[in-house]
């Protein structure tokens, strides 16, 4: 069985405060795009996981080795599965492809199993996994709180043609968290009116509202990524932002045609472009 693994953007990430317990509360909708990994599932009498690219480990250390782990202490299942991720999402990028990896396990899991799990259900088998992964078990467009697991699903957002530009550097989430002071943060995104702009499918709206808090410690720091988003907006994309933690940037424009003048006008200042859409 092959299963597609999509990537996310974030069209907002807000910061609340940070918690007692060290997490930041966060507020936040998250876009599920076309951009994907393959999955392939294949019979085993043992878990398999392996992986070609060169930062993403094989084996037990995988997001997806543990997330059939944890089907299997879940649901009582004794069996093995032979898991093959070919990766096309950019690595350690904020385009949420290891989380999305875990999640697209999970679902894989319940179908080739005949588990009958609900999406509640796998969802909370993937919140033990990461912040993120329960997102991608309904995809589309939610509204995430809490330290990402709250979901509320809102309604599908219109169609929006996406560039992504990585420079090449991998940045690790927690690390941009622990850089960052939630008591400074001077401008927060406006999610409220994000979500009444999406439920107006009012594309002007929704391209004014993205924002994301974490900008401040990834664009400060990188020069690159800062480039790459003024880049964007110069070429007549409607908006351009970091995703999650970055170091990935993405423009949104209305027309395919605009999108690719943008992605092939970005091609000396970043290795990794692609051209998508919301799904
Ligand atoms: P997030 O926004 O959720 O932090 P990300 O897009 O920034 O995600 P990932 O691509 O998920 O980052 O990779 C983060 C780290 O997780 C990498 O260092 C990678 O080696 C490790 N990893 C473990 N399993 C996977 C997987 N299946 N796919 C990608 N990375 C994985």
């Amino acid at each position: 069985m092959n299963l597609k693994s999509r990537a996310k953007i974030n069209l907002t990430l807000d910061v609340l405060y940070k918690r007692k317990d060290g997490y930041h509360e966060v507020k936040m909708i998250m876009q599920e795009i076309e951009l994907s990994d393959n999955i392939v599932f294949k019979e085993c009498n043992k878990i398999e996981v392996n992986c070609s690219h060169p930062f993403v480990p094989s084996g037990s250390s995988n997001l997806v080795y543990k997330a059939v782990e944890l089907v299997k202490e879940a649901t009582g299942v004794d069996a093995g599965i032979s898991i093959e991720i070919e990766k096309k999402i950019p690595v350690a990028a904020g385009l949420g492809g290891g989380s999305s990896n875990a999640a697209t396990t999970i679902i894989g899991l319940n179908k080739l199993w005949d588990l009958g799990l609900t999406d509640q259900e796998m969802e909370n088998i993937a919140s033990k996994l990461g912040a993120d992964v329960p997102f991608f078990v309904k995809g589309g467009t939610q509204l995430a709180t809490g330290i990402g697991e709250d979901l509320t699903k809102l309604t599908k957002a219109p169609k929006l043609w996406v560039v992504l530009a990585k420079p090449n550097l991998g940045i690790s989430t927690k690390e941009v968290y622990q850089n960052l002071d939630a008591n400074k943060i001077l401008c927060h995104p406006k999610t409220d009116r994000m979500i009444t702009a999406i439920e107006k499918k009012d594309i002007k709206e929704i391209c004014t509202n993205v924002g994301n808090v974490l900008e401040s410690v990834t664009l400060h720091r990188y020069s690159n990524v800062r480039i790459l988003k003024s880049k964007m907006s110069e070429m007549g994309a409607n908006s351009s932002l970091m995703s999650g933690s970055g170091p990935t940037v993405y423009g949104l424009c209305e027309g395919y045609d605009k999108a690719i003048q943008i992605a092939k006008g970005l091609g000396p200042l970043s290795e990794e472009i692609f051209v998508t859409k919301f799904v």
